[in-house]
């Protein structure tokens, strides 16, 4: 007999229970939960959030959950309770980090205890109680399942497991931090949290994060044999009396800071908190663990570091998923991409990776003989970091046709030029692009500084041409920017987004003009990192400087990555754009008439050689350090804020995403244009002006875009 509980317990419930505010009504209070009692007594609630594609949680669903919980409490015919989730590829995804975002810090603060309030209800249920994971099991979602007793994943590829709240600058504080460490062991709790990885299933049941991986569709019968045989026995990972020398958890937390440090330079709050409170928790009563948890939240939640982060959040799932505004985004399965040097073979095995049909052509053999190699290196390394499986590397190479002679491309909805950066030979490309392809075929060129308007309006159809930036190495750059002309249509735009983002990567929508929104900003800072270094001020401080602000490279290392002789490339196309500020660099012209090219001829700023690039004991004066970061940074957001007043993108706000996905600025600080808004518009302006003083550049460091405040 199938039993609906919730009907008969809301009518109780309502009468002392406060409703949820964005809840209307009865039924619809009750509608993101279904709970059933089956013949044996096994309770099934099944979470299924309406008007959602995704499972989260907020005061609403809380409220909802904590019924289903109730009505089990009273019912002593329910001998076991098993959680699952209605959607087709999420589980939980966690907290709905909206109402952290925009609530007051009361709110924030009543959310939380709500939060660990209903799990400790779950947890202290007498029946067992198991968890079917299928889909994206995160944050508050993976916290509800620490709550019960076992855990059985499906080892569907959807299936990913873990705690990210550090990575937006908050601590797992729903019972993550408290039961992780007590279920796991200290070390692996702490590797988790911190560094918010994601598990597949195979690696949650190696570390005893999950009791069981079955088929999807066996889910439920693996839970009634789990409670048919008994919980699975769990050893304690050490014994807890191990974890209670407080000299052995300070060790651990010592080390663990000391790895942060080294790898965050400790700009970021989040994890060196998480430390903190996980070792503590890990030993201390439930009630007292839960308190240090919601302490740590909070002092978090409103800093604007957290904001920042939660923000670059929300922004790039909305680049992410969102359609262009206008246009029909048509469907490409089948994508030709031309040149299979670096950027074309990375960019032929993406595409082909994520499932399309991929023509990869070059003007001969040899060349794609040396694509092809690049490919198999690509999908080698993926196999070592077990990214990919051996079924995914051999599917991969079987999409991807190598193709040396001018065939047809009139059935492919989109070609990628990716040959030699050259004006004159990409014209030609396009000529033949044009002859060869189909009368809808969107015609996209790779290019890193070239004009696409110049390059379309050789075309008898400018409106197909759009550039797709995909940055190197393709495999690890998450920004793609989309490149439009006045000529683009709203169809290929449409199309060009979605593409990208079923890629997988996030598009930014920039207007066609010189370096385009991420190499007109990085630029200037580059050549002025290199005027500085020429005023005799060393690289490996120039470059300190850059990563104690956050950057993840400084910038001459950066140079000797990109190749020096590329960079004087793409300089002189700024130079010539820009002549009113930006000058090319007489050191950087010299090097590389000296063959010093960076990494590639083992010799730029660095020595760069079989051992690696060789590092000089230096000792950096804390005030140049200071005086570098401060120009350095400062001339970057002048850049960036010049870029929006000419409105490159749609929002001002593309752009902070943008320099953060494309050049990894540091992401805490929400981008150029936020940190020039933290530091306040006026105040950067003034210093900007005391720069400009002292700089022989006409204009660089002129404030002439920052709006008044
Ligand atoms: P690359 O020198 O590694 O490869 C260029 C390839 O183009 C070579 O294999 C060459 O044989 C091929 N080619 C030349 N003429 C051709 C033709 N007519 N038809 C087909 N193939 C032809 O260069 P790359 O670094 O891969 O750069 C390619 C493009 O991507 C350039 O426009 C570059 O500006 C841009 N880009 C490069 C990077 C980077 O970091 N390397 C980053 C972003 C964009």
């Amino acid at each position: 007999m199938n039993t609906h509980l919730l009907d008969t317990l809301a009518a109780e419930k309502d009468a002392f229970f406060p409703k949820p505010p964005t809840v209307t009504g009865r039924i619809q209070s009750l509608c993101h939960f279904r709970l059933t009692v089956d013949e044996n007594g096994t309770a099934w609630i099944t979470f299924d959030m309406q008007g959602s594609a995704a499972n989260v949680w907020n005061e609403s669903t809380l409220r909802e959950f904590d019924l289903c919980l109730e009505s089990l409490h009273r019912d002593s015919s329910v001998k076991a309770l098993v959680i699952r989730s209605g959607k087709d590829k999420i589980f939980i995804a966690g907290a709905d980090l909206k109402a952290v975002r925009s609530s007051p810090i009361r709110r924030v603060e009543t959310l939380i205890s709500l939060g660990q309030d209903v799990f400790n209800r779950l947890a202290a249920l007498p029946q067992p109680k198991i968890a079917l994971i299928h889909g994206a099991c995160l944050g508050g979602g993976l916290e509800l399942t620490l709550a019960c007793d076992a855990r059985i994943a499906s080892d569907a590829e959807s299936t990913r497991l873990g705690l990210p709240e550090t990575q937006i600058g908050l601590i797992p504080a729903w019972g993550g931090s408290t039961r992780l460490p007590r279920l796991l062991g200290l070390p692996a709790a702490l590797e988790m949290i911190i560094t918010g990885k994601l598990l597949k299933p195979s690696a949650a049941k190696r570390n005893g994060l999950v009791d069981k991986v079955v088929p999807r569709e066996q889910l439920e019968k693996a839970a009634l044999e789990m409670l048919a045989s008994g919980l699975p026995e769990r050893e304690p990972p050490i014994s807890h009396s191990f974890w209670k020398l407080p000299g052995i958890r300070n060790a651990l937390a010592h080390r663990v800071r000391g790895q942060v440090m080294e790898k965050t330079r400790g700009l970021y709050q989040a994890p060196l908190r998480a430390i903190e409170v996980a070792t503590e928790a890990a030993v201390l009563p439930l009630d007292k663990a839960l308190e240090l948890e919601r302490h740590a939240i909070l002092d978090l939640a409103l800093t604007p570091q957290t904001e920042h982060l939660i923000d670059l959040f929300f922004r790039k799932e909305e680049a992410s998923k969102k359609p262009f505004p206008r246009g029909i985004a048509l469907h490409v399965h089948d994508v030709a991409v031309i040149g299979a040097g670096v950027m074309g073979a990375g960019i032929a095995h993406w595409v082909a990776s994520r499932g399309n049909q991929v023509l990869m052509q070059d003007v001969s053999m040899d060349a794609l003989a040396r694509g092809m190699h690049r490919v198999h290196d690509l999908l080698n390394e993926g196999l070592k970091r077990r990214a990919i499986t051996r079924r995914d590397h051999h599917d991969t190479l079987d999409r991807l046709k190598p193709e040396h002679t001018r065939v047809p491309l009139s059935h492919y909805p989109i070609v990628i030029e990716a040959a030699t950066e050259d004006m004159g030979l990409k014209k030609k490309i396009f000529a033949d692009l044009a002859a060869r392809s189909g009368p809808d075929t969107i015609l996209a060129t790779n290019t890193s500084a070239l004009s696409i308007t110049e390059l379309a309006e050789t075309l008898p159809h400018p409106e197909r041409v759009i550039g797709l930036h995909f940055f190197n190495p393709v495999h690890r750059m998450p920004l793609v920017e989309v490149i439009i002309t006045h000529h683009t249509s709203d169809d290929v735009i449409a199309t060009a987004v979605a593409f990208v983002q079923k890629l997988g990567k996030v598009p930014v929508v920039v207007k066609d003009s010189p370096g385009f929104v991420v190499n007109r900003i990085l630029m200037p800072y580059l050549m002025e990192a290199v005027r500085l270094h020429a005023s005799s001020i060393p690289a490996e401080t120039i470059d300190e400087a850059m990563l104690e602000f956050g950057m993840p490279m400084g910038p001459l290392r950066l140079l000797d990555e990109i190749g020096l002789d590329v960079a004087v490339h793409v300089g002189h196309t700024l130079c010539a754009a820009f002549p009113d500020r930006l000058q090319s660099s007489p050191l950087l012209e010299r090097m590389v008439a000296e063959g010093k090219l960076g990494k590639k001829s083992g010799q730029g700023f660095y020595t760069h050689g079989t051992g690696g690039r060789k590092k000089c004991p230096v000792i950096h004066d804390p005030a140049v350090v200071e005086h570098v970061q401060h120009r350095l940074a400062l001339l970057l957001a002048n850049e960036a804020a010049r870029c929006a007043k000419e409105g490159l993108t749609r929002d001002p706000s593309d752009i902070d995403l943008a320099m953060i996905l494309g050049t990894g600025y540091p992401p805490f600080r929400g981008g150029p244009l936020s940190w020039m808004h933290d530091l306040g518009e006026d105040n950067a302006a003034v210093e900007l002006r005391m720069l400009q003083h002292s700089t022989p550049e006409p204009n660089a460091f002129e404030p002439d875009a920052i709006p008044k405040t």
